[in-house]
């Protein structure tokens, strides 16, 4: 263990985790530069408490150009009162609080990138510094996180509440349960590209229950995403006893995406023209996507094949492509 992790964190909540009722306050982060000498980072964070139970964490804008989440939390942070809980519901609706103000994915600060950079460093970056905090302070507390990510400006998802194959089966189990709880219109077994440094990763490794989401995307929100989100997290709440009463389930299809094959990354530069939309079901081998090249005219444009059989389940959002983005995800699905 490095000297790192007796160093206190420089985060200062201005709410206290174990008042009981509704507060909405900041974490504080100290944050010295040419426009504020001793200024500072505020992430809003309400907690609302009432008396012993299950502690549920709730955060959004890990990524800053994925507005689900923050919409849906910062309501809930506004409607949840005290008296409906049983337990606690710490929200975050925008972790990664300077990449949501900028709108964009990571950090403007620093470039962090907040599903990157776990378990942070006290005496990191700003970027780090908050995953620290996450990692030593408020994930400790949860028995339960909810985090919702979306597409955001460069991805769009089919809406899907997902949860990870983990080593420990009985965790992946109750996981599961939270995801079929949240009720999306598509519940999946999800594989990261690198899960290395990811919030995921560091409360699964903690043994707590961890779902997520990826509601839609190309850095906006849509009326529908929205609805599944803050039904999903009432639903996540109830699942757990926090909240009163049982899940609102809906039909959800179940999505599998049982190995690298689901990924297509684009090989070159251009134009990228949609082959299939998403939702629909694609055969192994089938075009999904054309490249076309932009330098001149008379040039053909490259094709990109689904490597399996599924439902397209992702896809780059806008119009132009680099080599090595990511074009496609292909999603097995199980019923
Ligand atoms: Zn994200």
């Amino acid at each position: 263990m490095s000297a790192n992790a007796f160093r206190p964190s420089p985060v200062v909540p201005t709410v206290d985790f174990d008042h009981d009722g509704k507060q909405h306050g900041f974490l504080r982060l100290p944050y010295s530069r040419d426009e504020s000498a001793w200024g500072s980072v505020m992430i809003p964070i309400a907690v609302v408490k009432n008396g012993s139970g299950p502690t549920a964490l709730l955060t959004g804008g890990n990524h800053g150009d994925e507005y689900e989440g923050p919409l849906a939390l910062f309501e809930l942070a506004r409607t949840l009162e005290a008296m409906e809980v049983s337990g606690t519901v710490i929200i975050v609706p925008a972790m990664n609080y300077p990449a949501f103000r900028a709108g964009t994915r990571t950090s403007p600060i620093d470039k962090g990138n907040m599903n990157r950079c776990f378990p942070g460093r006290p005496d990191g970056t700003i970027t780090e510094k908050i995953a620290d905090y996450f990692q030593r302070e408020l994930l400790p507390r949860a028995d339960i996180v909810l985090d919702f990510h979306s597409g955001g400006r460069t991805l769009d998802f089919v809406p899907f509440c997902a949860a990870h194959i983990l080593a420990d089966k009985a965790l992946e189990a109750r996981a599961f349960e939270a995801v079929t709880a949240f009720s999306a219109p598509f519940s999946m077994k999800m594989l990261e590209i690198d899960a290395v440094g990811m919030f995921d990763t560091a409360a699964e490794e903690m043994g707590k229950v961890f779902v997520t989401t990826e509601l839609g995307g190309g850095g906006t929100a849509r009326a529908e995403t929205v609805r599944i989100a803050r039904r999903g997290v009432l639903n996540v709440l109830c699942h757990a006893g926090i909240v009163a009463g049982a899940p609102e389930l809906r039909p959800t299809r179940w999505l599998d995406m049982p190995s690298g094959d689901c990924f297509s990354f684009a090989e070159d530069d251009g134009m990228i023209e949609p082959m299939a939309d998403l939702g629909e079901m694609v055969a192994r081998g089938q075009v999904i996507a054309r490249i076309h090249g932009v330098a001149r005219t008379g040039t053909k444009p490259c094709e990109m094949r689904a490597k399996m059989s599924g439902m397209l389940a992702a896809r780059h959002f806008p119009g132009l492509v680099n080599a090595g983005d990511c074009a496609a995800v292909v999603a097995a699905v199980l019923e």
